[in-house]
């Protein structure tokens, strides 16, 4: 058993490993209402919900950390096998004829979950735009799954609604400086971020052909794809950023109404697409601009990074991901308009949710902040993180990350075993073993996870596949990163001994 602390006395215990050590233990009733008989499985609001809450969550906080001391690693060694086999055990039968409990269910679950989690809070996970996110921000999220409050209408929010009022204000004024009445709303991510700049450029505009760099994200594909949109126009990257000249060809040629997408942090690279050119050549021929800025847009925090971000303001609209740089849990994503009035073709009325006459008595309407109806107010994470640290703050996590990835590039470029793509404009760095092919690059990073010794990704670009690690973790030490460099060479002197040896 890998805990060391007292067994809390308010916490049903269940055994550490296996399921038949675990006793079926029912959980903690609250004690109240004897006469209707207590709750099997009470609820989590209201001034009881704290106290049915607490020894559960001594539960998973234990849980939790079993599982990571478990691991004790980036990853969960053994492949999808082991892991499936693992997890099995924990969740089957599924739905079994009688509860197993709170206690057995919440332990042995949330336990071989965090066992089998990639986890991004270890420096040696850097595969992905796959971020650790804050402690206070996760604290922040419990407390909106306990309120529950639901943003499709006043009646369900009416605290929460106002709070994401403010924060996608002062947001969008955070992108937009100088717009008279920017805007922003929250969504799940980037995706439907870029699919509300498709379906709100195509409501003012038509069946817009949308350009973009070929290194912008799938997701623009898939919206133009949903919107039944002709195949975006995809214009030639040079080092990954979209090529000014290449887009201006493009747009002469190309008739009709148009949408460009820009991106800011490709997702592949880190590159930034040029903003100011791209902006200069899209209003020259009166053609809206979409910045994807999922990955690049916090840099705005930073006053030391915030000039890579020039020109952002001179898009009609912007996606911006707050659970990638910007260390929420999943799911903190924005999209800011210039103009409020953009966004007007979301409007709906549903009569159960913003009557008129509700809406002429005062009371706010909040259904067309977004395609979805129930939805949960992942702004409040939001809010606690920026007040909590402050501008200052954020940029210093900002700062920090990039910092070690400019970092790890030069312990990279100084390695000769090793060979740099380009030093990074984000946190994301691409390398490979000099001399590698792209079959022994793929293998590396293969190896590398099946044996839970470090998660890295992979990129092809310029023909290549690279190695991708993506360095979100602001706490990352010299060590890790000499760390992660030296795994990646004991793999290929595996490789290359593996090799000699058959
Ligand atoms: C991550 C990313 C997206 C997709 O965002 P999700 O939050 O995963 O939906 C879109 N564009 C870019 C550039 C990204 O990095």
């Amino acid at each position: 058993m890998s805990t060391s602390s007292p067994p809390d006395p308010r916490v049903p215990q269940a055994g550490p490993r296996s399921a038949s050590q675990a006793p079926a233990t029912p959980i903690p009733a609250t004690g109240t209402a004897r006469d209707r008989g207590a709750p099997q499985a009470p609820l989590a609001g209201g001034t009881h919900g704290p106290d049915a809450l607490r020894p559960l969550l001594g539960l998973v906080l234990e849980s939790l950390r079993e599982g990571a001391a478990d691991r004790g690693g980036p990853f969960p060694p053994g492949g999808p096998e082991a892991i499936a086999a693992q997890i099995r055990q924990a969740v089957e039968p599924v739905l079994p004829d009688h509860g197993i409990g709170a206690g057995n269910a919440l332990h042995r679950l949330v336990r071989a979950v965090a066992y089998g989690a990639a986890d991004p809070a270890d420096p040696l996970c850097a595969a992905h735009l796959h971020t650790p996110p804050l402690a206070l921000a996760v604290a922040a999220d419990l407390a909106a799954s306990v309120l529950n409050q639901s943003l499709d209408s006043w009646d369900q929010a009416p605290a929460a609604s106002e709070v994401e009022r403010s924060v996608t204000r002062a947001l969008a004024a955070e992108v937009y400086p100088h717009a008279p009445q920017p805007d922003a709303l929250v969504t799940t991510g980037g995706t439907e971020s870029n699919q509300l700049a498709l379906l709100l450029a195509r409501e003012r505009h038509g069946a817009i052909q949308v350009i973009c760099g070929s290194g912008s994200h799938h997701s623009v594909q898939r919206a133009a794809w949903l919107l039944g949109l002709p195949a975006p126009v995809t214009v030639p990257a040079a080092d990954g950023a979209l090529d000014p000249v290449a887009l201006d060809d493009a747009l002469t040629e190309l008739p009709g109404p148009r949408l460009v997408v820009a991106t800011a942090g490709a997702t592949d690279t880190g590159r930034i697409d040029p903003l100011p050119e791209i902006a200069a050549i899209c209003e020259r021929h009166g053609v809206e601009l979409h910045v994807d800025a999922a990955y690049g847009g916090p840099l705005l925090f930073s006053e030391r990074h915030r000039p890579l971000l020039a020109g952002l303001e001179r898009a009609d609209s912007v996606t911006l991901d707050l659970h990638k740089l910007g260390w929420q849990p999943i799911a903190a994503g924005l999209f800011a308009v210039r103009d409020h009035a953009r966004l007007s073709p979301l409007a709906i009325t549903a009569d159960y949710l913003n009557p008129d006459d509700d809406t002429e008595a005062g009371l706010p309407d909040l259904l067309g902040r977004s395609l979805r109806t129930t939805r949960r107010p992942d702004v409040l994470k939001i809010a606690v993180t920026l007040r909590s640290l402050g501008r200052d703050g954020m940029a210093a996590l900002v700062d920090r990350t990039m910092d070690s990835a400019a970092r790890f590039a030069q312990l990279i470029e100084a390695d000769e075993r090793l060979e740099l793509w380009q030093r990074p404009t984000l946190s994301t760095v691409l390398f490979r073993p000099r001399g590698a092919g792209d079959a022994q690059t793929a293998e590396i990073r293969r190896t590398l996870l099946m044996e839970g010794r470090a998660v890295l990704g992979r990129a092809r670009i310029d023909g290549r596949l690279w190695l991708k690690a993506t360095l979100l973790n602001p706490y990352a030490s010299s060590a890790d990163l000499h760390r992660l460099i030296d795994l990646v060479i004991d793999v290929v002197i595996e490789l290359v001994e593996g090799s000699t040896h058959r």
